[in-house]
């Protein structure tokens, strides 16, 4: 399967021997003029903005603070030798700090902002992180992880915040850096090989794949400049159509900046593909109801990003929304997870000029593999295959299916597939096969009365649960939960939550070390503490704990989480 033919085909091969910075800065490689841009981020609590031209010089200047700091040198040392790991909100400079990395032939790691300190040091200390980035509110979590990851206290900087947020006195932050660097001379021009921005790793996020636990993903330069080239090829029909007949350069718009910078959706699709078709991306740190109302309000924002739980509180606090205008909004892009027919259909009946679109994707594909236009909704479907995608549907027993509505695990090529998980072999050959990433995901393609095929993600083949669009790794919460005294055996499983999405929930065998005067109830909760104390909230228990006298394995010892998804399913019908 490929994209339709109404998709306009990338205007060049994605580049493969510059940096993402010179990408999204340099307008030889097309885009929006940097002088007719919107400001490329400004905060959605103060106001406060810097140009796209001011961008750049801080990405220079910041380079350089950085190259004196750490005593790097844009051509000597891989990227592996420069990792930065940023564990923060979202904040004004979070990319311009990845873009000065790249400048520096560096990466970034960017860490989940609802981290525990312990998951911060595993992901610290498996990326091989040199220093630590991270913002006020986060500052105790992020030095307690630091020091038992071995980075030092002055090895720790804060990427700033409004007031507010509180300050570090005594660290030094990304203004500071900028300031050094703007006293000091000119970096030398990165002198990288031919193809190298295809092999150099440009971001390490993590994601658990398709079983285990969380993996460093290899994303590079030309996988971040692929997927935006196919996410602006994408969109230009429409934006074309939308175009101001007077204006000289064209149409731009105001995005919302409100989901993760660390997740690869709010990475990719909004702070390079917004970024490089010249928008201004309103940057939010956290999720609060009504400053996030405030700020489409107030900054007439025309595009939201969003997940579909923040989608399903708004349909459910309809009468809150009529309390702001919020008429400059034209799009409601959603993904991350499914989004429920049923809750297409309540938004697209409080706001029924929206266009309220889906796309779907995975940190392996660098984001967007498919998504729905504009002129092309279909309320549930994932929509068409972006430019440059080829896709593959093959089921269990291994064959291709060429038909519509005959569901098996998709499988996608695109230049946008990553270069593979950090140090982990058995991962890689299991998920990356002859050119092909396979996600894990059940889908089917269907024919839209417009003709046009589109990609129905209908059930999840891969462990993965997601809550709230986060990824939570059942491997991960039952390494975890065998190390509590009263568990023997355990697996972990999703469950259906109406306001999540899913959560997980765990089925315990209870160890004979437990004594008949404690009651199931109380193991149970006891089982639930010892997670919610060590892990970030979002993969607390909350579909609670069953026990059970054995946990369903193959002959191989692997958990049979079908049986278990099964057994729970019957369950609910019964309820
Ligand atoms: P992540 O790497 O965190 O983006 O997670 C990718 C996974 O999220 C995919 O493999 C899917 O299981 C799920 N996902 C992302 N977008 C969608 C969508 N539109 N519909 C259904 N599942 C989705």
């Amino acid at each position: 399967f490929h994209a339709p033919s109404w998709v306009p085909a990338l205007p060049m091969n994605p580049p493969d021997s510059i940096p993402i910075s010179d990408f999204m800065f340099d307008e030889n490689f097309g885009r929006y003029p940097l002088g007719y841009s919107k400001a490329p981020f400004t905060c959605g609590l103060t106001g406060k903005t810097y140009s796209a031209l001011e961008v750049k010089e801080r990405i220079d200047y910041l380079a350089r603070g950085l190259a004196k700091e750490f005593g790097w040198h844009p051509n000597k040392g891989s990227e592996w030798d420069k990792v930065i790991a940023v564990f923060s909100v979202n904040t004004l400079d979070t990319l311009t700090l990845a873009w000065a990395a790249h400048r520096l032939g560096g990466l970034q790691s960017p860490a989940n902002a609802a981290y525990s300190a312990a998951e911060l040091e595993y992901q610290l200390k498996d990326s091989g992180a040199k220093c630590l980035f991270t913002c006020a509110p986060l500052l105790k979590t992020a030095q307690e992880a630091a020091r038992k990851a071995g980075i030092r206290n002055d090895r720790i900087y804060i990427l700033d915040l409004p007031a507010q947020f509180g300050d570090c006195k005594g660290l030094k932050s990304v203004n500071d850096l900028i300031q050094e660097g703007s006293r000091l001379a000119r970096l030398e021009a990165l002198n990288w090989q031919l193809g190298e921005g295809a092999k150099r790793t440009a971001f390490l996020c993590y994601s658990s794949g398709t079983s285990g636990l969380p993996k460093g993903v290899m994303i590079s330069h030309r996988n971040v400049i692929a997927n935006t080239m196919q996410i602006t090829a994408f969109e230009k029909p429409y934006r074309e159509r939308k175009k101001e007949p007077l204006s000289q350069v064209g149409y731009v718009e105001n995005a919302l900046g409100l989901l993760p910078m660390s997740h690869i959706y709010g990475l990719v699709v909004i702070c390079h593909a917004s970024v490089y078709r010249g928008d201004g991306v309103i940057v939010l740190p956290k999720f609060e109801f009504t400053t996030f109302l405030e700020s489409i309000q107030r900054f007439q924002i025309h595009s939201l990003y969003l997940v579909p739980p923040i989608i399903i509180q708004m349909t459910k606090n309809a009468s809150l929304l009529s309390n702001y205008d919020l008429s400059s909004v034209w799009s409601l892009f959603t993904g991350a997870a499914p989004l429920g027919k049923e809750t297409a259909d309540d938004i697209h009946r409080i706001f029924p000029s929206w266009s309220i679109r889906q796309g779907y994707g995975l940190t392996e594909t660098c984001t967007v593999v498919c998504s729905t236009s504009p002129d092309d909704i279909w309320f549930g479907s994932s929509g068409s295959l972006l430019p440059g995608v080829e896709c593959k549907i093959v089921t269990i027993e291994g064959n291709e299916v060429t038909g519509y509505d005959q569901p098996g695990e998709l499988l996608v090529k695109s230049p946008s597939v990553v270069l593979g998980y950090l140090n982990r072999p058995e991962a890689n050959k299991e998920t990356f096969q002859d050119g092909y990433m396979r996600t894990g995901d059940e889908a089917v393609i269907r024919r839209a009365p417009s003709g046009n095929e589109h990609v129905f993600i209908v059930d999840r083949i891969k462990e993965l649960i997601k809550v709230k669009g986060h990824q939570v790794a059942p491997a991960e919460l039952e390494a975890h939960l065998l190390t509590h005294p009263a568990v023997n055996d355990c697996a972990v499983i999703p469950v259906p939550d109406d306001a999540a999405g899913e959560v997980p929930k765990a089925f315990v065998v209870k160890s004979p070390a437990v004594g008949l005067e404690e009651s199931d109830r109380m193991v149970a909760r006891q089982i639930q503490k010892h997670v919610e104390e060590h892990k970030a909230r979002y993969k607390w228990i909350a579909g609670g704990v069953e026990f059970i006298d054995v946990i369903p394995k193959s002959p191989s010892g692997k958990i049979l989480r079908r049986l278990l998804r099964d057994k729970e399913k019957e369950s609910r019908r019964a309820k």
